[in-house]
């Protein structure tokens, strides 16, 4: 077999996946001089005062418990422009149909579109139809790209982490803006995504009671940086709570801690990852979002977000150190293990 060729592997967002982007689109697309260019390799990136974001749906089956790829791609576009502090406005989405997908299908897909939309306060204005022959792929792809303006709250937010760090260094919530002493609150119970996929995939398939969390964070967003204190923001999808930590870890050169005992994951998800082999913290979740806060915010921002219909579980689940440089779970038994950043997300296809 030919090694020199793209894998699964380079798609599942983990090392192999870091690797190719850094090697391959890095080496020929960087140096845009963009506020946040592509290469922060952040959610989303900012060009004069524009949030832009794309982002391409294969997902396997395209109805699953809870969701569809239609409803995925428009919670997966509009999270990646939040996450960084912006106020997603419009959607472009490109189709890619193959022939003989059926008309019905279609328009369930269409409807999910335009229901998300709406909970997500944005509109597709406008997109791009392509149909291929039979086979030439897997039913149909979405591509959902969008704009976004800068967050109402985002400047107050702002305000309040300068005053507890007695300054800032940056406008919008990157990667790299973590600190020692900064608190970290994960927004609900993490894994069902993955696990309610997997349980009507083919050939892997099993009986459990878990629905996909794709969700559009807009609520939680706006009471977050409405109390103030938010320094940074992430979704847990492709290679899951473990890839987004190492990231945000690598990026700002400070150590994450982490307590097993505070990360909200249901009993059924944990048994079908015993079943199945997969570690919860590896998974790939679409309505969920770990969020960074200044120490002396923690608390009220955890209120804040426990007072929407999507954040009812969260929970900080631990902070950043610079006791050392990489992620660290102080496990229920009391030992301490490394979180390696994954090779690649154990479920491929799930957004
Ligand atoms: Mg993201």
């Amino acid at each position: 077999m030919d090694p020199d060729v793209v894998k699964m592997v380079h798609g599942a967002g983990g090392v192999e996946m870091q690797k190719f982007i850094k090697n391959y689109i890095l080496k020929y697309l960087s140096g845009s001089g963009a506020e946040v260019p592509l290469e922060f390799l952040d959610d989303s990136s900012v060009y004069n005062g524009v949030v832009l974001k794309s982002d391409t749906y294969t997902v396997k089956p395209i109805f699953f418990p809870g969701s569809d790829i239609g409803r995925l791609a428009v919670a997966g576009s509009v999270n990646d422009m939040l996450m960084i502090g912006a106020e997603p406005k419009a959607l472009a989405m490109g189709l890619v149909i193959e022939e003989g997908f059926p008309f019905n299908d279609l328009e369930r897909i269409l409807e999910s579109v335009s229901k998300t939309a709406s909970e997500a306060g944005v509109y597709v204005i406008t997109g791009d139809t392509k149909v291929v022959e039979k086979g030439a792929l897997d039913k149909i792809i979405i591509n959902m790209s969008g704009i976004g303006f800068r967050h109402r709250y985002l400047d107050h937010n702002i305000g309040v982490v300068a005053k507890y760090r007695g300054g800032v260094d940056f406008r919008w919530l990157l990667d790299r803006n973590i600190r020692p002493g900064d608190k970290i609150i994960l927004t609900g119970y993490i894994g069902d995504h993955a696990i309610a996929l997997l349980s009507v995939r083919e050939g892997v398939g099993f009986k459990i009671d878990i629905e996909s969390d794709a969700s559009p964070l807009n609520e939680i967003v706006d009471k977050a940086l409405e109390v103030g204190g938010v320094v940074a923001m992430k979704d847990p999808t492709r290679g899951g709570l473990a890839n987004l930590l190492n990231e945000w870890s690598d990026k700002s050169g400070y150590g994450i801690k982490i307590y097993e005992d505070k990360i909200p994951i249901r009993d059924e998800v944990r048994a079908a990852c015993g079943y199945l082999g997969l570690d919860p913290l590896e998974l790939g979740n679409e309505g969920k979002a770990v969020i960074a806060v200044v120490r002396e915010k923690a608390e009220e921002v955890l209120d804040a977000i426990r007072g929407t219909e999507l954040g009812r579980h969260a929970e900080i689940i631990g902070e950043v150190t610079d006791e050392y440089k990489f992620v660290v779970m102080e496990t229920v038994i009391g030992g301490r293990r490394i979180v390696p950043q994954p090779i690649g997300d154990p479920v491929p296809r799930i957004c």
